[in-house]
């Protein structure tokens, strides 16, 4: 591992060691975690299997035997000949983050966390969360043989994920109301009992995993950085991780650019999305956010400093889309690249469809949409889906009804 420090991501003081938590105790910004690159040269790698791991030279972890791992990132980036073509773009990609060990993005930060958890003597884990984070830490605390505690908004989660959750045998407390309450409580509980370590993307050591998702598209693309890359934003961890990936490759001459970024926003949970077509430096929080896609369903998302920096830096945007939307661009990419994602992760897609009819990126970039959880994650949709599948509700009992079934095949 190479020197890094924390930082305040605001005012660049450095907290002292034997600081608690995760906010800048002079000014309450968000802290960052910053690798000393000046003067390094890029470590071979090139034997290394693609994973979060390759890259453990700039992940802060300090010992080996602190690893706990269960074979996250290497995820496919596969090329879309026919949803591009359909979309008017020649190099169309998507990175498929479903296919990580809990079916989401989440593990590459979870793998990097909780093994500083490990490295610093923690026992119990704790987190408030969609779904994802939730269930990604339950796996891996249970491979760490740690106490895990999720608090999750009440009757709001994804059936999969809750199923995650339970199965790897976490605490699991509801919350009244969205995330963003129990984010709350999760803040208050980390304060008042300090044997409980906080897991949320506030976290900087989870960001530093999500990282490896813009360096393995770079090695996936030979040293080529895209020109666009689209995310979904919920909380805005993951878009501010990928872009630090971008920018510390680039610190390391390995590659010589760095993509736009792109965020997408469901149209009733846009807090970041509004305030950068309104060009405002702060975001306004959402009351009430409403979205299928309850991932990224969250009202005051708490990285947003870090994201409008990212979208602005890289003369990025953002973008917001309908559920309506939403749902389309899950059933075009799985019928016509076999790629089955979750709501919120087509929510990229639908934003791409949103930008190109608008003009807004020309067909011959090369674009990444990170699709960033597994379909299985979310069965609801499949009652709508049915509904509008022809000759579904036809029961076969005798020739007849096989001569109607001939007629809709
Ligand atoms: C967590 C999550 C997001 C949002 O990521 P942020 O880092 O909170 O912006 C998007 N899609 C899926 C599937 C997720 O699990
Ligand atoms: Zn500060």
């Amino acid at each position: 591992m190479w020197h890094y420090k924390l930082q305040c991501f605001d005012c660049q003081r450095e907290p002292a060691a034997s600081e608690a938590g995760f906010r800048c105790k002079t000014c309450g910004g968000l802290l960052e975690v910053k690798f000393d690159l000046k003067g390094k040269k890029r470590p071979s790698w090139d034997r290394r299997q693609l994973s979060v791991w390759k890259y453990r030279e700039i992940l802060p972890i300090e010992k080996q035997e602190s690893i706990v791992s269960l074979a996250e990132g290497g995820t496919g980036l596969h090329r879309c000949k026919r949803l591009g073509r359909k979309l008017g773009l020649r190099k169309l990609y998507v990175k498929n983050e479903g296919e990580n060990p809990t079916g989401s993005f989440k593990d590459r930060g979870m793998t990097v966390a909780i093994s500083k958890a490990k490295e610093l003597g923690k026992r119990k884990v704790l987190c408030a969360s969609t779904g994802n984070t939730a269930a990604s830490l339950a796996a891996y605390s249970a491979r760490a043989g740690m106490e895990c505690v999720v608090l999750v908004p009440k009757g709001k989660v994804a059936g999969g994920k809750m199923l995650q959750v339970a199965m790897h045998g976490s605490k699991i407390i509801q919350v009244k109301g969205d995330f963003d309450q129990a984010f709350e409580t999760a803040l208050v509980l980390a304060e008042q009992r300090r044997d409980l370590y906080l897991m949320n993307s506030l976290n900087p050591f989870r960001l530093e995993g999500q990282k490896t998702l813009a360096f393995e598209i770079s090695d996936q693309l030979d040293s080529k950085t895209p020109d666009i890359v689209i995310l979904p934003v919920g909380n805005g961890g993951n878009i501010s991780a990928v872009w630090k990936g971008f920018s510390e490759f680039q610190q390391l001459s390995i590659t010589k650019t760095r993509p736009r970024m792109i965020g997408i926003q469901a149209e009733k949970a846009a807090p970041i999305a509004k305030a950068v077509k309104r060009r405002e430096n702060e975001i306004l929080p959402v009351h009430n956010p409403q979205t299928i896609a309850t991932a990224i369903r969250i009202g005051s998302p708490v990285n947003w400093p870090k994201v409008l920096k990212a979208i602005k830096e890289s003369k990025g945007t953002a973008e917001t889309v309908t559920d309506t939307e939403i749902l389309k661009a899950q059933i075009e990419l799985a019928t016509l690249e076999g790629i089955f994602v979750e709501p919120a992760s087509a929510a990229s897609i639908a934003g791409l469809k949103k930008l190109r009819a608008n003009r807004r990126v020309d067909a011959s970039e090369t674009i990444v949409c990170v699709t960033t959880g597994h379909g299985l994650k979310d069965p609801s949709v499949l009652d709508r889906l049915l509904k509008s599948q022809t000759g579904y509700n036809l029961e076969i009992t005798d020739r007849t009804s096989l001569d109607a079934l001939e007629r809709v095949l």
